[in-house]
């Protein structure tokens, strides 16, 4: 799958659509979801172009992978929620029509400040 300049969270890197952000660094982007799952419902994108996790394993740099990873962790850190600042959380990104992937960016969600409950329904 080619990557769509179009998709929701491109526009929202380029500014043409507002988030509620909550960290930026060179390579990661993280605001809250418009339509939170859980007390505490975070996205953390990666600044690339890249449709979802495959894409990025395959194609992204060894910096960008670790930025990505390192953001996770800064974000989580900066909700109270990592398990230095908090009482854990789940992270998640859903891959293509089967992982049931709505947005062609690759994201993950942080769910947290409460029990997150059951992996998969
Ligand atoms: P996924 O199904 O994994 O692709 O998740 C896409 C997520 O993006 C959903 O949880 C949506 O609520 C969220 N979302 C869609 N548009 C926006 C937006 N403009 N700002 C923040 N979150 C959004």
């Amino acid at each position: 799958m080619s990557y769509d300049e179009n998709n929701i969270f491109a526009k929202i890197l380029r500014d043409e659509v507002p988030c509620k952000k909550i960290y930026e660094d060179d390579f990661v982007l993280s605001f809250h979801d418009i339509n939170p799952q859980k007390k505490i419902h975070a996205l953390v994108i990666p600044k690339g172009k890249y449709v979802d996790l495959d894409d990025f394993s395959l194609n992204a740099s060894t910096d960008e992978i670790v930025g990505l990873l390192k953001g996770i962790n800064t974000v989580a850190k900066k909700l109270g929620i990592s398990i230095e600042t908090g009482k854990g959380y789940r992270a998640l990104t859903n891959i293509s029509e089967h992982g049931g992937q709505e947005v062609p960016h690759l994201h993950f969600h942080l769910f947290g400040g409460e029990r997150v409950g059951k992996m998969v329904e």
